[in-house]
C-alpha cells in the first residue's frame, strides 16, 4: 500500500520494482540520490524475480561482469547482517567437467580466477563426492569448487535492497502503472502514470521482460525477448541435520542443482528453447495482468534434462516433485545484459538479465547508480551497454533468431574463431557475390556478413605446421598465414565496408570536434588524424579516424560494431554542450571502403589512377579526392596493418568496377584479396590497439601507449584534466609478450605471472606470421614492463614463458608505411 502522495516532481523515477529496479534505488540512495521514485505496475517482485532459482555464481569470461558479481556476493553478505536479511547462504558451487573439453575449460577457469583472487580450485572426484554425496560419479572425469558462491532468496533480496534504499529516502510506489514518457529535445521530461505526473530528468527503465515495451514509449528499441525458463523442486528428502549443499552445476548434460529447504530445485537450458510469444502479434508486449503469474508447465521440452539430472543425481528418478516452474525471463541476444544510457537523454536501462539477474543484480545496480551520477560509464561496461546493437535488432525476426541460438548453446564451450549460425546475411558488401565466388568464409560483426578469410580449394600451399595447439586451433585456417605474408611482401585487399562511417558538418562542426577528441583534428582540409575520444576520467570511450574534408566538414571512419556507441557518444556530448547547429550523419551504408596495402600497393593503385601518389604528391595521412577506374572516391593513406596504402571510401553502387580494376591491376604483383582475420595478426605484429581489445572507457590513452594522439597544447577537450593527471600517476602499462612458439597462443583472460605472484591478465592475443611467434598484450605494473623481462603465462594450467618485448614488434621506425 502506497502511504505517501506521488510526487509531481522527482530528479530520478525508476520503473519496475523487480530486483534489478530495486538494486538501481539502492546503489543511487547511496551515492546520495535521495529524490529518487520507483514505481512498480504491480508489487514488488511481481515480474521474473519472485520465481528465480537464487544461484548466485561469480565468475564469468567477462572481467567487467565478474567484478559485478562479485560486488553482488559482498553486499549479498553484508545486507545479511541487517534487519532484512536477504537470506544469503554462502553454500559454495561446484562445477563437474562430465567431457575432457570440459575438464580443459575449468582448469582455465582456474586460471583467470586467480587474477581477480577468487577462491576457485579444483577437487579430486572423492572431494566432489564428499560435497554432493547425492552424485552418480560415472562419467564425472573431476572438477572444481568455489567456497564463495552461494544462493539467495530472490524476493527477499529485493525486499531488502528496497528497504535499504527506503530508509536512504527513495520513496516507492507499488500499482502505479507507467503510461507515458515525455521528452523534449531528445532528453526525458516525465513520467505518467495512472496516479499522477512524475517531472523529472532521469527514466530508469528497469523493466525485466516488459523493458521492450516501455522502450517503445520513447522510441528507444530494446531488443530483448521473453523466454520460457523452467525448473523443478523435489519434495524434502534430506535428512534434518544435514549441511547445505553447494550448488551443483553439469553443464555437459546442461542442468543444475541446489538445495532447497530439504529438496533439491534443478534446472537448466533447454537445446529446444522457445520463446513466450505474449500474443498473437507479439514477442515482448506483455499482457496488462501478467503479474504474479507463471507460464504453463512444459514437460516435453523438459525432458532431455530431466532424464539428464536422473541419471547424475539418482535420486530425482524416485523422488516425488513438488513444484514445477515456468517462468518468463527477459533475453538478450548475446546473454549479456542490456544497460546504460539509450540515445534518448537520461533514459537509461537495465534489463536483459538472461538468468543470472540475481547474481548480477548488486553489480547491476552498482553501475547503473554510478553511470547516472557521472554521465558515463565508470567501468568498462561495452559488452553490457545497449548501444552495442546494431539496427538489424530492431528486427523481431532477427532478435528472437540470436535470441535463441544463444539460450540453447548457453553451457555449451566456446571456442574462440566460432562464429554464429543463426540470423546471418543480413547486413552485406556490395561487393559480397564476388567474396562468396572466390572461397570466402564469412564472419559476422554487428549484423554485417564479413570475409575472415578466402578458402580456395585449389591452393596447394597451406600449412598446417602453423595451427595454434588446442582450442585456439580449432577454428583456425592456414590460409590466413598465407594472406598475411602477401601483405607484407606484395599487397593484399581488404574489403572493409563494414566499417562505420559518421559525417559530421555545419556550423561550429569543428570547435564540436575539438571538444570531443583528444588530438588536434583540426589541421586543414586533407588531413586525416588518429584520435581517441576521452570520457572525463580519461578512458577512451572511442578509437577513430577524423579527416578533415572541408571548414566544417569532417568523415570519421570507426570499427563495425562501434557505431551507435561512438554516435551516441557524439550526439550526447553535442546535446551537453549545445552545438545545435552540428549535424551527425551515418555514412555507413551509402560508402563501400576497401583497403590496399603491402609494398605494392602504390604500383597497383597507381595502373587505375591518374592521381599522383608519390609520397611527396600523397603523403601519409593524408586524404583526397581522386578517380579510380573511372569512379570518383575518397582515398585515404592510411594503414591499420603497418604497410604502405590506401583505404579507398566508394559509393557503394560504383564500389564493384573499382574492387575489380585494382584486382586486375594487382594481378602481375600477386594482389591477393584477404579477410579480417590476417588483418588481426598484422595489427598485433605493429601494435595497432583495437577498442574493445586492449583499450576501453577504462584505460588511458598514456597507459595504453597512446599518449602521441593527445594534443595536451589544445586548451580545452573532454577528459583533458583526468588525462594529464593520468600521465604523471599511471602505474601500468600496456607490454606486449612474444611465445617463442607460434603455436602457444593465449585465448585472453590468462594470468600472468612473475616469481609466483599474479601480475596481470592477458588482454589480447593472435599469431604473428612475420615474427614466427605468438604476440599477447597485457596491462603489466610498470615495474614489470621493461623488454626482456621473463614471465610466465598460465594457459590451461601449463606455464608457458613468455617475454616483455620492446614495442612496436614489427617495423619499429615505420619505414614500410612512410
Ligand atoms: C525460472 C527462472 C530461474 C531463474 N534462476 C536464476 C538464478 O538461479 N540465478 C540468477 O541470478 N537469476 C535467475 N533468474 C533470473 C532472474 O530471476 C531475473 O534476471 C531477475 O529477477 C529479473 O529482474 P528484473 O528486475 O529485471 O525484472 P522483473 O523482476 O521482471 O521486474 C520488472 C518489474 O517491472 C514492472 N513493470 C513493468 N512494466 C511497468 C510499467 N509500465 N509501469 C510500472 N512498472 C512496470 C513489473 O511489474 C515488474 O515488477 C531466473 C529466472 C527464471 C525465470
Amino acid at each position: 500500500m502506497n502511504l505517501q502522495e506521488l510526487p509531481e516532481r522527482a530528479k530520478i523515477v525508476i520503473i519496475g520494482g523487480g530486483v534489478g529496479g530495486a538494486s538501481v534505488a539502492y546503489h543511487l540512495a547511496q551515492l546520495g540520490e535521495k529524490d529518487v521514485v520507483l514505481v512498480d505496475r504491480a508489487d514488488l517482485t511481481s515480474g521474473s524475480t519472485f520465481h528465480s532459482a537464487g544461484l548466485v555464481g561469480q565468475l564469468r569470461a567477462d572481467p567487467t561482469l565478474t567484478k559485478m558479481n562479485m560486488h553482488s556476493v559482498d553486499l549479498y553478505r553484508s545486507l545479511e547482517k541487517t534487519d532484512t536479511p536477504p537470506g544469503w547462504r554462502e553454500c559454495g558451487s561446484i562445477k563437474i567437467a562430465s567431457t575432457p573439453e570440459r575438464m580443459q575449460e575449468i582448469r582455465r577457469q582456474i586460471g583467470w580466477a586467480k587474477t581477480f583472487g577468487l577462491d576457485l580450485k579444483e577437487i579430486s572426484l572423492g572431494e566432489i563426492k564428499d560435497l554432493f554425496p547425492l552424485l552418480n560419479m560415472e562419467g564425472v572425469l573431476g572438477g572444481c569448487y568455489m567456497a564463495s558462491d552461494g544462493q539467495v532468496d530472490p524476493s527477499q533480496l529485493t525486499q531488502a535492497l528496497a528497504s535499504g534504499a527506503r530508509k536512504e529516502g527513495v520513496k516507492i510506489f507499488t500499482h502505479t502503472r507507467v503510461l507515458k514518457i515525455n521528452t523534449k529535445n531528445g532528453r526525458v521530461t516525465s513520467v505518467l502514470t495512472d496516479k499522477g505526473e512524475i517531472e523529472c530528468e532521469v527514466v530508469v527503465n528497469c523493466g525485466g521482460i516488459y523493458a521492450a515495451e516501455i522502450g517503445r514509449m520513447v522510441d528507444v528499441r530494446v531488443p530483448i525477448v521473453p523466454m520460457s525458463h523452467q525448473y523443478l523442486i523435489t519434495e524434502n528428502f534430506l535428512p534434518d541435520n544435514s549441511v547445505t549443499l553447494p550448488s551443483l552445476r553439469d553443464p555437459d548434460n546442461l542442468i543444475y542443482f541446489r538445495q532447497e529447504v530439504k529438496g533439491l530445485l534443478m534446472g537448466g537450458y533447454e537445446r529446444n528453447s522457445k520463446a513466450w510469444k505474449t500474443s498473437h502479434e507479439s514477442l515482448d508486449s506483455i499482457p496488462a495482468d501478467f503479474n504474479a503469474k507463471l507460464l504453463p508447465e512444459e514437460w516435453d521440452r523438459f525432458e532431455e534434462i530431466a532424464t539428464n539430472a536422473a541419471m547424475r543425481v539418482p535420486k530425482m528418478g524416485e523422488i516425488g516433485i513438488k513444484n514445477f516452474i515456468n517462468g518468463p525471463e527477459a533475453f538478450t541476444p548475446d546473454n549479456e545484459f542490456c544497460l546504460g544510457e539509450s540515445s534518448v537523454g537520461g533514459f537509461y536501462i537495465a534489463a536483459g538479465f538472461c538468468a543470472h539477474g540475481i547474481a548480477g543484480a548488486g553489480g547491476i545496480g552498482k553501475v547503473v547508480a554510478e553511470w547516472i551520477v557521472a554521465g558515463e560509464p565508470t567501468m568498462d561496461l561495452w559488452h553490457m551497454d545497449i548501444k552495442r546493437f546494431s539496427d538489424a535488432y530492431k528486427s523481431p525476426k532477427f532478435t528472437l533468431e540470436r535470441v535463441s541460438e544463444n539460450y540453447e548453446a548457453y553451457y555449451d564451450i566456446h571456442y574462440p574463431g566460432e562464429e554464429r549460425q543463426s540470423a546471418r546475411g543480413e547486413k552485406k558488401s556490395p561487393i559480397y557475390d564476388w567474396h562468396k565466388e572466390n572461397h570466402a568464409s564469412f564472419g559476422e560483426k554487428a549484423a554485417w556478413e564479413r570475409v575472415n578469410f578466402y578458402c580456395n580449394p585449389s591452393e596447394n600451399k597451406l600449412n598446417e605446421a602453423l595451427r595454434p595447439h588446442g582450442w585456439v586451433g580449432k577454428n583456425w585456417h592456414p590460409a590466413v598465414a598465407l594472406e598475411h605474408h602477401a601483405t607484407r611482401t606484395s599487397a593484399g585487399i581488404f574489403d572493409e565496408s563494414s566499417f562505420a562511417k559518421i559525417e559530421v558538418t555545419g556550423e561550429g562542426a569543428a570547435e564540436f570536434l575539438s571538444l570531443v577528441c583528444a588530438n588536434n583534428v583540426v589541421r586543414g582540409v586533407g588531413r586525416t588524424i588518429y584520435t581517441q575520444a576521452l570520457n572525463t576520467n580519461g578512458g577512451i570511450e572511442s578509437d577513430y579516424t577524423v579527416t578533415q574534408t572541408g571548414e566544417n566538414s569532417f568523415f570519421i571512419v570507426t570499427g563495425t560494431a562501434f557505431l551507435n556507441h561512438d554516435l551516441g557518444w557524439l550526439e550526447k556530448i553535442r546535446r551537453q554542450r549545445n552545438y545545435q547547429n552540428v549535424s551527425i550523419k551515418d555514412l555507413t551504408e551509402d560508402l563501400a571502403c576497401f583497403g590496399i596495402w603491402g609494398p605494392n600497393a602504390r604500383k597497383i593503385l597507381s595502373k587505375c589512377t591518374e592521381t599522383d601518389l608519390s609520397n611527396e604528391a600523397f603523403g601519409f595521412m593524408r586524404s583526397q579526392m581522386v578517380t579510380v577506374a573511372g569512379v570518383e572516391l575518397r582515398a585515404t593513406r592510411i594503414t591499420y596493418v603497418g604497410e604502405l596504402g590506401w583505404e579507398l571510401y566508394i559509393p557503394r553502387e560504383k564500389s564493384l568496377q573499382v574492387w575489380l580494376s585494382l584486382i586486375e591491376a594487382g594481378k602481375e604483383f600477386g594482389l591477393r584479396p584477404c579477410g579480417y582475420r590476417a588483418i588481426e595478426s598484422l595489427r598485433l605484429e605493429k601494435g595497432y590497439r583495437a577498442w574493445a581489445g586492449e583499450i576501453n572507457s577504462e584505460t588511458n590513452p598514456y597507459e595504453a601507449g597512446l599518449g602521441f594522439a593527445v594534443s595536451i597544447k589544445k586548451e580545452s577537450f573532454v577528459g583533458r584534466d583526468a588525462v594529464i593527471k593520468a600521465e604523471s600517476s599511471n602505474k601500468r602499462k600496456l607490454t606486449a609478450l612474444t611465445f617463442s612458439d607460434i603455436k602457444d597462443v593465449p585465448l585472453g583472460n590468462e594470468p600472468i605471472l612473475y616469481n609466483g605472484e599474479v601480475i596481470g591478465r592477458v588482454k589480447s592475443a593472435g599469431q604473428g606470421y612475420t615474427l614466427n611467434k605468438a604476440i599477447a598484450y597485457a596491462y603489466l605494473p610498470l615495474e614489470h614492463s621493461e623488454p626482456g623481462r621473463e614471465v610466465s603465462v598460465e594457459m590451461f594450467g601449463q606455464p608457458k614463458t613468455a617475454i616483455v618485448s620492446a614495442e612496436p614488434l614489427f617495423d619499429p621506425k615505420g619505414e614500410r608505411i612512410k
